[in-house]
């Protein structure tokens, strides 16, 4: 897409993946909204495009994201939810004034005005996954270095990565060449 930044990770459920813009957070962190710029990008792969986008509303969304981050992970291990996430969170969706619109073909799609609009659909997907709404369970992501907050929706509910394309594939890897390196020594 745009050269020199790195590629969004798009999961199944908003919240999650916006989360997600920030990966391996206990490693080496990956910043993928460095920009106001790549904000609108991934708002606009993500359902949510608006217009324009400034250093203020990128801080405010990296706070709404950070604060989902803090609330799915207590909310995964069954910690008390951190308050000021708590607030946050509350704060955004109660900003935002999307409207849900039914296209003639049946599909749902956010009508929008800004970037506090889209924050505000953004919060509403943190609030039904973190209250328990909806079918799937909270996770944190086995990778040492990674431990996202993830949602699962499989049906026995064992997933261990947040996206298998990543975090369980980097796994794999790593467990190929510990087990060739011990063969090799041996
Ligand atoms: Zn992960």
């Amino acid at each position: 897409m745009r050269a020199g930044f790195p590629e969004f990770r798009l999961g199944t459920v908003l919240a999650t993946s916006f989360t997600g813009t920030l990966s391996e957070r206990h490693g080496n962190a990956v910043e993928r909204i460095p920009t106001p710029q790549r904000l609108l990008d991934w708002l606009s792969v993500s359902g949510l495009a608006v217009e324009s986008c400034t250093s203020a509303q990128l801080e405010l969304a990296r706070e709404l994201r950070e604060a989902i981050h803090a609330a799915a992970t207590a909310a995964a291990t069954e910690a008390p939810l951190p308050s000021a996430a708590v607030h946050v969170i509350n704060s955004r969706s109660a900003a935002g004034q999307a409207a849900a619109v039914l296209t003639p073909e049946g599909k749902r799609r956010w009508q929008l005005t800004c970037v506090e609009d889209a924050l505000g659909v953004i919060a509403e997907d943190a609030i039904s996954i973190i209250a328990g709404e909806r079918d799937g369970r909270l996770a944190l992501c086995a990778s040492p270095t990674c431990q996202a907050a993830f949602f699962d929706t499989s049906q026995s509910r064992t997933r261990r990565w947040c996206d298998m394309n990543t975090c369980g594939n980097r796994q794999k890897k790593a467990r190929f060449i510990a087990n060739h390196r011990t063969r090799a020594a041996g």
